[in-house]
């Protein structure tokens, strides 16, 4: 498998209140991981920014402009989302990183590519910043993907908390599957395993709602059980990962207890399954991961795992609780007219 970074030093110009945990030490480690990739001989690039014409399949022209009018000022746009001087255009790289995981993609440059980014991006809706997102870098390059002629993309949400912005985005698209594992209850709020999209969307919504404290365990079984399968059945032309890694055991704002090779397992199951379906195409774009040592971690074990490493050994991760048991059951109720699960 050929495997690219896409990165930017400017990702560290966005500056976020004190004590924010979306800081730019995040942007720090994404640069060592990415600098130590390079050393090894590793391919990495640097994005351009995401057009308006980009950013406008997927955001309202009203949003757009309210991000415009951030730049070169401080501005808050709600409790959890500030701007600094140079956001907006940090965004704009951030979104266009995104994007060009899905060029590499289709110009046959890199099979496996992962954009390291900040601001994040999926609580980021079509009209509105929100959750530390300024614009859905993720929904924008799959939105970038279906442009180029792809009918079915899946991406999957393993951050902690539920990407309702990349929800909302493709609720009635059939051709952007949505699969998101979350802490619940939890912010945002949404995620239940009931809402499963709408329309012609009916179904192409997953929702894996897990009470506190899932562990590898418990991700594991949800994966095998649910999120493997439909996406199996779903049969993606482009796997997409919202990788955020706060539902790691380390991290200060969630409960999870998923641990670094918990996570490699996860991500190691969706290069199993891109293999099966579409040549191994992954594009893997960064969300939350707010404890500095786990995020660490785990970018360097996503990219090992793109990189071929096998499968952590089954020994290494933490064993299931009740907690997979509660959600297979909600999500089989809710999904059994749309999926055999
Ligand atoms: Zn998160």
């Amino acid at each position: 498998m050929s495997v690219a970074l896409i990165f930017s030093p400017q990702f560290l110009n966005h500056r976020t209140p004190p004590g924010h945990p979306e800081r730019v030490e995040r942007g720090e480690v994404m640069q060592k991981v990415v600098d130590a990739w390079k050393q090894r001989g590793g391919v990495a690039q640097e994005p351009r920014p995401a057009t308006r014409v980009e950013l406008g399949r997927v955001h309202s022209d009203r949003h757009l402009a309210i991000i415009d009018q951030t730049a070169g000022r401080a501005v808050s746009l709600d409790p959890d989302t500030a701007t600094s001087p140079e956001s907006r255009d940090v965004a704009l790289l951030a979104a266009g990183a995104a994007i060009g995981g899905v060029e590499a993609m289709v110009q046959s440059r890199a099979t496996r590519v992962m954009a390291l980014v900040r601001p994040p991006g999926h609580h980021a809706e079509r009209e509105r910043a929100m959750g530390f997102c300024l614009y859905n870098n993720v929904a924008v390059a799959a939105a970038h993907a279906l442009t180029l002629g792809m009918e079915r993309v899946v991406i999957i949400d393993y951050d902690v908390h539920h990407g309702n912005g990349t929800q909302w985005i493709f609720y009635e698209d059939p051709r952007v599957l949505y699969i998101s594992t979350h802490q619940y209850p939890f912010y945002p709020g949404t995620g239940a395993a009931e809402d499963v999209g709408r329309g012609r969307g009916a179904g192409f919504t997953l929702n894996v709602p897990m009470e506190a404290g899932a562990t590898d365990g418990d991700y594991q079984n949800v994966f095998t059980a649910l999120v493997i399968p439909v996406i199996d059945q779903f049969r993606p032309e482009l796997v997409m990962i919202s990788a955020g890694f706060d539902a790691h055991e380390r991290d200060p704002l969630a409960r999870m207890r998923v641990s670094t090779p918990g996570y490699a397992m996860l991500t190691k199951s969706l290069c199993d399954a891109s293999d099966r379906h579409c040549h191994g195409r992954v594009v893997a774009v960064t969300e939350g991961g707010y404890d500095l040592t786990a995020l660490k971690a785990c970018l360097e074990s996503t990219i090992s795992v793109f990189d071929g490493a096998a499968a952590p050994q089954t020994s290494d991760l933490l064993g299931p609780s009740t907690r997979s048991k509660t959600a297979i059951a909600a999500v089989r109720a809710a999904q059994g007219n749309y999926w055999k699960i």
